[in-house]
């Protein structure tokens, strides 16, 4: 009965599988570049585009394997390191030993990092951005990168 469903659920993945799906951002980078895409690289692109939190590989193996069930760990950690070099993708380590990706954003952003629940957020100040230039200035330097993380708890957790 199980091997019903399963084979079911299988043939209902690939019938959506068929419906034209639009590119999603990151592989129309991929396409600019001359990437060499194949149909599970679309699909791990795809979950990527589509993330909103900053998913580890585990995190976006699940997804992909969500989409199209013979994606390999192997492959996600592949493709994203691909990704990564090619600098379509960023990757974060906020300190709890994995390491994050998101998709190269258009527009720059930092994060906060929520200790109690591993919550990211992203935000911008421009106050901030301002002067950690007048900073990099002020050394003898012109700013053209940073991050900045913050870790933080929320202001009414109780101190232990
Ligand atoms: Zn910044
Ligand atoms: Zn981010």
């Amino acid at each position: 009965m199980d091997r019903t469903i399963a084979y079911n659920a299988a043939s209902h993945t690939a019938v959506e599988k068929q419906a034209p799906v639009p590119a999603s951002n990151l592989e129309k980078r991929c396409a600019e570049i001359g990437l060499k895409m194949t149909e599970q690289r679309r699909v791990i692109a795809r979950v990527l585009s589509d993330a909103k939190d900053h998913p580890d590989v585990e995190g976006l193996y699940q997804r992909a394997t969500a989409i199209d069930p013979r994606i390999s760990l192997a492959t996600v950690y592949r493709t994203v390191r691909l990704f990564e070099e090619c600098g379509l993708l960023e990757r974060h380590d906020f300190r709890d030993g994995r390491a994050r990706y998101e998709e190269h954003p258009d527009e720059h952003h930092d994060h906060l990092i929520d200790l109690t629940s591993g919550k990211v957020i992203e935000f911008q100040n421009e106050e901030i951005e301002a002067l950690q230039a007048a900073v990099a200035k002020a050394l003898g330097y012109k700013l053209v990168d940073h991050r900045l993380e913050l870790y933080a708890v929320p202001l009414n957790t109780p101190e232990d």
